[in-house]
C-alpha cells in the first residue's frame, strides 16, 4: 500500500527501524547489460512494488558511491553514470512535477568530489536530466544530534543528505576488505562525512562509526548497481565482475543482508551489519526478509558461487614483504588500508607485484624482537616492544594514513612506486584540492 506522507527528518530519524511485523522488502532484478531504458524500467516497477511512487516529490537526494573513477585504474570503484541515468529517468517519471534532483557525494578522503564526477561521466547526466552535483565538502552543513551513536554524538554532513522529502541511496556493490568483505548500502555512509571527520576512528572502531551515520544517512529506497560489481583487490582499482543484477529495496540493512549473501558471504561475519543489529535496525536472518524479483536469490548466488571473496588478514596476502601484525589489528585502519595499498598494486602493477621490495613492515604494537634490513613502521600508534636492529627506518603517521598519504609517503620514504601516481591524479588530488580548499575557506566551508 502506498504511504505518501512526507516525513521530516526529525520524524524519519525516529520511525526506524521498521515496527515488528512489517517485514522489509528486496526485490532482485537481471540486468544484464547498462541500457539506461531497461534500469529505468526496473526501477519504475520497484518504487511501485515498494510502494514508494508517491514518495517522490519535493527535494529528492541521490547517493552514489563515487568514491574514486578513472578510466585505467579505477573504472569498477563506482556506480556507474548509465546507471544513474536509468534511476533518475524511474524517478522523474514516476516523481511529482515539481520535485527537484541532487545527487550528493563525497568522494574519497583527500579526493576532490567535483573532479571525480567529471572523471565519473557524471556531468553529461547534467545534459539529460535537471539534476544538481553537489561535493558534501563544498556544501552548506548542518549539525545532527545523534541519539543512538556510539562514536560520535554529532554529525555534521550537508543540510540535503539530513533534510530531504525521499532519498535514495544508489551504492556500486563491491568488495572491500575494510569492512570484512562486503561495501553496499550501509557502508555508503562514509561518503557522507567530511574528510577529518571520516578518518577519525576509521580503525578498529570502523563499524560503530558506520553505523552512527545510519541515523543521519537512512535511505528511503535503494537502487544498487549490481550489473558489473568491483570485486576482489583494493576498492578503487579493482577489476569489474558481471553479475548482471539490479537490487532494490526500502530497508538498508536488508538490502546488505541479501547482497552479503549473494556474495556467499554471511551477514554475521561483517562487523557493520551485526552492529546495526544490535542497535535495532532489522534482523540479520534473510528469512525476515521479503525477497521477490524476477530471479531468485538461489539462483543468483548460483552465479557467484565460484568467486571467492572472502577477505584475509594482510600477512597473508603476499610472501615479498614481511608483515608483523600487532594489536590492535584494524581492519578498517592501518592494517586494511597496507591491504588496500598493496592490493593497488597487484590490481594495476602486476608485474610490480610479483618483485615488491623485501621490506618487512610492523603495523599496530608488536611483541617481539625484529631484525631487518629495512623496516616500515605504519600506523600512529605502532610501536615493538623487543629490540630492533635495521639499516634502514620509515614511518607513515596516522589513525590510519589515508590512502593518499600512503602512496605518497610510501613513495617518497621507500621509493615503492603505485599505479595511482599519476599526472592528472596528482593534478586532481594536489592542485585541483588545493583550489577546493581556498574555495572553501572564502566560502566560510572549511568546518
Ligand atoms: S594507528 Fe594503531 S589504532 Fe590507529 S588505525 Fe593504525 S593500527 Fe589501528
Amino acid at each position: 500500500m502506498e504511504n505518501n506522507s512526507p516525513m521530516t527528518p526529525e520524524e524519519k530519524r525516529k520511525a526506524y527501524p521498521k515496527p515488528p511485523g512489517q517485514r522489509p522488502k528486496v526485490i532482485l532484478r537481471r540486468a544484464p547489460d547498462y541500457d539506461p531504458e531497461r534500469i529505468a524500467a526496473i526501477v519504475r516497477d520497484g518504487l511501485t512494488e515498494l510502494g514508494l511512487a508517491g514518495r517522490v516529490r519535493g527535494r529528492v537526494v541521490l547517493k552514489p558511491n563515487v568514491v574514486m573513477a578513472h578510466k585505467k585504474i579505477a573504472p569498477s570503484a563506482y556506480t556507474r553514470p548509465e546507471f544513474m541515468d536509468g534511476v533518475l529517468r524511474a524517478l522523474r517519471s514516476a516523481g511529482a512535477a515539481d520535485a527537484s534532483y541532487t545527487i550528493a557525494e563525497k568522494s574519497g578522503a583527500g579526493l576532490t568530489t567535483p573532479r571525480v564526477f567529471r572523471r565519473a561521466g557524471y556531468r553529461a547526466l547534467q545534459k539529460t536530466h535537471p539534476v544538481r552535483l553537489l561535493a558534501i565538502e563544498e556544501a552548506p552543513k548542518i549539525q545532527v544530534e545523534l541519539t543512538r551513536g556510539r562514536l560520535h554524538d554529532q554529525i555534521a554532513t550537508a543540510s540535503e543528505i539530513a533534510d530531504n522529502d525521499f532519498l535514495v541511496y544508489t551504492p556500486k556493490l563491491k568488495t572491500n576488505y575494510l569492512t570484512q568483505g562486503l561495501t553496499a548500502a550501509i557502508k555508503l555512509n562514509i561518503g557522507i562525512l567530511r574528510d577529518r571527520q571520516r578518518m577519525w576512528n576509521h580503525n578498529d572502531h570502523l563499524d560503530e562509526k558506520i553505523v552512527d551515520c545510519l541515523e543521519v544517512g537512512y535511505p528511503d529506497f535503494i537502487a544498487t548497481d549490481a550489473v558489473e560489481i568491483g570485486f576482489g583487490g583494493n576498492q578503487f582499482t579493482q577489476h569489474g565482475r558481471l553479475l548482471g543484477l539490479v537490487v532494490l529495496a526500502d530497508d538498508p540493512l536488508a538490502h546488505d543482508v541479501i547482497c552479503a549473501r549473494l556474495l556467499h558471504l554471511d551477514p554475521r561475519s561483517i562487523g557493520h551489519l551485526v552492529e546495526a543489529e544490535a542497535r535495532g535496525y532489522g534482523p540479520l536472518d534473510p528469512a525476515g526478509m521479503a525477497v521477490s524479483g524476477d530471479i531468485s536469490l538461489a539462483e543468483a548466488m548460483d552465479r557467484t558461487k565460484d568467486w571467492d571473496v572472502h577477505p584475509i588478514r594482510v600477512e597473508e596476502s603476499q610472501d615479498r614483504m614481511r608483515i608483523l601484525s600487532g594489536e590492535p589489528y584494524c581492519s578498517g585502519g592501518c592494517h586494511g588500508v597496507f591491504l588496500d595499498w598493496l592490493y593497488m598494486i597487484k590490481d594495476r602493477k602486476p608485474k610490480l607485484w610479483t618483485k615488491l621490495p623485501r621490506w618487512t613492515v610492523v603495523i599496530g604494537e608488536y611483541n617481539g624482537d625484529v631484525e631487518a634490513k629495512r623496516l616500515l613502521l605504519i600506523g600512529t600508534c605502532t610501536k615493538i616492544n623487543g629490540t630492533v636492529k635495521a639499516k634502514k627506518i620509515r614511518r607513515v603517521r596516522g589513525c590510519p594514513p589515508g590512502h593518499k598519504r600512503l602512496v605518497l609517503e610510501l613513495f617518497l620514504k621507500a621509493g615503492i612506486w603505485n599505479p595511482l601516481i599519476r599526472p592528472e591524479l596528482v593534478l586532481d588530488g594536489y592542485v585541483f584540492e588545493f583550489f577546493a580548499l581556498v574555495r572553501r575557506f572564502f566560502r566560510g566551508r572549511l568546518g
